[in-house]
């Protein structure tokens, strides 16, 4: 973190007693967001008045107001299709675009209760839906590592944003890859939570069976401290389970002696760069050598993983994106004739390719002649996949996978084919799927950035952060 060289963890400490004031901190951030992020693109909105509003009022605190808030003065970062109550939430899309929402998200609330301070919104694919962060209304964002190249996606901006330090984290959002591919390409660490984990109360919706917001920063010490936060009970959301993750010390304690890390064989066969399979093979070894064990597992349903996200994901898409009609909020296309010729005319102009390429794909597979060959099927291999990994899982505490089968692609290089865009997110899907966790981390930064992913059952965050813990310490040795 700038002028502190430390974690989050470790500069709180320093918020909290004074030694660094807030306001500096966060003009800090704020001075490198102006000087850099021109040429990057990861904000949509940068809230330097809000900011330094609220740095003020935490410098004000008294010492036992600012004991009770673990994220004391940091400045953190929020996805664009996360809601900020009078700010404005645009998902990058031309529907949205002037759409301030009247309520916080309950992850928001939670930050902001925690002590921290929300320094902007970034930029990302059009309601979430993409790899590459090129369909933004916005424009595209740039990796920071090499700017001729993607820097992941959907949750491109704020990945890029913590990678190029304009912010110590960030968050975003995870429905078949978009926080750990995105990490993965830009060096840092990202972490899909476990479903259920963490209130989706005010993330605008893309498939609600999938979606998960998760953290997204430099050290997996931190992604602990800010799921915690996260992770707390919310009665606005059904499907939140409350179960909060304690942040337990003992997680980071580098020892994985006995640990059994399993290696799924699908996920190192063909479609997999050499570059990739190295630098993985690196991390293995070193693993070994720490005295965890590496197993090999099969999964035989993955196969079909990424056309059954595919199917469920457009499906459930087009009955979330029904909402934008040009009636009660949102855009709406100016002097139209009729009712029908106002949807029709606002849902045309106001969504992008990709997003009415979805729509189109889920009307169809959840269309009577067709659900039972498509989406049904879809719903039952889900089940065969989830099967799978709970076979694994017998005979291993996590597993170690690939995030993506290369490292960042250049900018246009798949925006022509958008079923070599979608083959990309063949190592994450399962975990939203089947609704386990899964950590990037980054485990080769010489030349372009290479991301491990690892995974692990429901609910297990503590035995992923700490098997991903351990990898960071040795990738970084
Ligand atoms: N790339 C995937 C998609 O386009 C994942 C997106 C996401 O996780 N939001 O659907």
């Amino acid at each position: 973190m700038i002028n502190t060289g430390s974690t989050i963890t470790e500069t709180v400490m320093k918020t909290r007693c004074g030694e660094i004031r807030v306001e500096d901190l966060v003009s800090r951030f704020l001075d490198r967001i102006q000087k850099e992020d021109s040429t990057i693109n990861s904000f949509i909105s940068v809230l330097t008045d809000d900011a330094l509003k609220r740095a003020k009022q935490l410098d004000s605190l008294p010492g036992y107001s600012r004991k009770e808030m673990p994220l004391f003065g940091i400045p953190i970062a929020i996805k664009d299709n996360i809601c900020t109550a009078g700010i404005k939430t645009t998902c990058a899309s031309k529907m949205l675009d002037s759409f301030i929402p009247p309520y916080n998200a309950s992850v928001v609330d939670m930050l902001q209760n925690a002590g921290a301070v929300i320094i902007g919104k970034t930029n990302m694919d059009e309601f979430a839906m993409g790899s590459s962060t090129e369909t933004s209304r916005f424009g595209i964002t740039r990796n920071p590592k090499d700017k001729e190249r993607i820097p992941g996606g959907s949750s491109g901006g704020s990945a890029a944003a913590v990678s190029a330090n304009l912010v110590p984290a960030a968050l975003g959002s995870d429905t078949g890859g978009s926080i750990r591919q995105p990490c993965s390409h830009c060096g840092v660490t990202g972490l899909k939570p476990t479903y259920g984990r963490v209130s989706r109360y005010g993330l605008i919706a893309f498939a609600s069976s999938l979606d998960q917001i998760g953290p997204i920063a430099t050290d997996v010490r931190d992604i602990g401290l800010l799921l915690e936060t996260i992770s707390q009970e919310d009665k606005h959301d059904s499907t939140c389970a409350g179960k909060q993750f304690i942040n337990n010390p003992d997680i980071y304690n580098k020892d994985i002696r006995g640990m059994k890390i399993g290696l799924p064989e699908e996920y190192f066969g063909e479609g997999l760069s050499d570059q990739v399979r190295n630098s993985l093979m690196e991390l293995v070894k070193k693993l070994d050598e720490a005295g965890a064990k590496t197993v090999s597992i099969t999964l035989p349903n993955v196969q079909y993983a990424i056309a059954a996200y595919y199917i469920i994901c457009t499906a459930e898409a087009s009955s979330n994106l029904a909402r934008y009609d040009g009636v009660k909020y949102g855009y709406r296309a100016p002097e139209c004739d009729s009712l029908i010729d106002m949807y029709t005319e606002t849902r045309s102009r106001g969504f992008g390719d990709e997003v009415k390429r979805r729509i189109m794909l889920g009307t169809y597979v959840l269309s009577s002649g067709y659900y039972d060959a498509y989406y049904l099927k879809a719903a039952k291999i889900r089940t065969l996949i989830a099967d799978d990994f709970k076979n694994a899982f017998k005979e291993c505490d996590v597993i170690l996978s690939p995030v993506a089968p290369t490292a960042a692609f250049k900018l246009g290089e798949k925006t022509d084919d958008p079923l070599k865009m979608y083959l990309t997110d063949i190592y994450t899907v399962s975990a939203n799927l089947t609704g386990i966790p899964g950590i990037s981390i980054p485990c080769k930064t010489s030349d372009l950035p290479i991301g491990a992913q690892f995974m692990a059952p429901s609910w297990k965050e503590d035995t992923l952060l700490k098997a991903a813990f351990a990898a960071q310490t040795l990738s970084e040795s």
